[in-house]
């Protein structure tokens, strides 16, 4: 199942997404009574999907991510794959949107892409147990870690290379009921690859770092978990547009804009 946040008329709701591209009419959105948070009832009233705008597809109170998860991406930036996860945080702020314009910061030159997958915490947890984890989590959705690479290299902490406003691009939908351990993970820039690997190349699973991440703090629903970025990772310039797409869950596309 495919859940979206979107907004029509000013209203902001939930729906599941029926249908694709080839579906006659275009795919269609159900919309969801309240939140898709723990048990939820579909309305049976329908909006086509091009009729409302795509929404990050969910408010995350945290973004929770890891560093050098894959080995080839470890050491494209000369690093090594640390004993312990590297964990950081992107503020809520940071997130966008599919579709959403990213506005170049204005303190860096150096913008790079890093296509993840998002885990999506469906309900609260603390210290959950491995065999627990896929109770805890409602989805995965594509992400797009932009980094301001030359602050990362600057400063110690990594709060303002990989948390400034815009750097969070989620979505377009939350996959339910998909199998994390081996899908490809695909970056274009302006239609050409630059990222491609697969996340069965990624050093700690999914479970992994549900665990680790659990262990520290409480996860609340819509909570993301960012896994890592395959090798690839490049430079974005003004204008560019930049689109992750994951197999199983679908592309999240965003353009780099200029700051206003
Ligand atoms: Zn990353």
């Amino acid at each position: 199942m495919r859940i979206a946040r979107f907004s029509i008329d000013g209203n902001v709701g939930f729906g599941v997404v029926e249908g694709d591209a080839d579906t006659e009419g275009g795919p269609v959105l159900d919309i969801i009574k309240g939140h898709p948070f723990g048990e939820f009832e579909r309305s049976g009233q329908k909006v086509p999907l091009s009729q409302v705008r795509l929404l990050a597809p969910v408010l995350p109170s945290k973004v929770v991510a890891v560093g050098r998860n894959y080995a080839a991406h470890a050491s494209e930036l000369h690093n090594t794959v640390p004993d312990a996860p590297i964990v950081f945080f992107k503020p809520s702020t940071a997130v966008a949107g599919p579709g959403d314009p990213v506005a170049y910061p204005s303190f860096s030159a150096e913008v790079h892409h890093e296509a993840e997958l998002a885990v999506v915490i469906g309900r609260m947890c603390h210290q959950v147990p491995r065999e627990r984890v896929s109770e805890v989590v409602l989805g995965y959705t594509c992400a797009n870690d932009l980094t301001a690479r030359d602050i990362q290299r600057a400063e110690e902490q990594w709060g303002r290379a990989k948390g400034w406003d815009g750097s969070c691009p989620l979505g377009p939908w939350v996959v339910t009921d998909l199998d994390p351990s081996d899908l490809a993970v695909l970056c274009t820039v302006n239609g050409e690859q630059r990222q491609l690997g697969r996340t069965s190349e990624m050093v700690r699973s999914v479970t992994d770092l549900v665990v680790h991440v659990s262990e520290a703090m409480t996860l609340l629903p819509g909570d993301v978990i960012l896994t890592g970025t395959p090798a690839g990772v490049g430079p974005l310039n003004v204008g560019d547009e930049v689109a992750v797409t994951i197999e199983g869950i679908g592309t999240l596309t965003n353009k780099v804009i200029t700051r206003g």
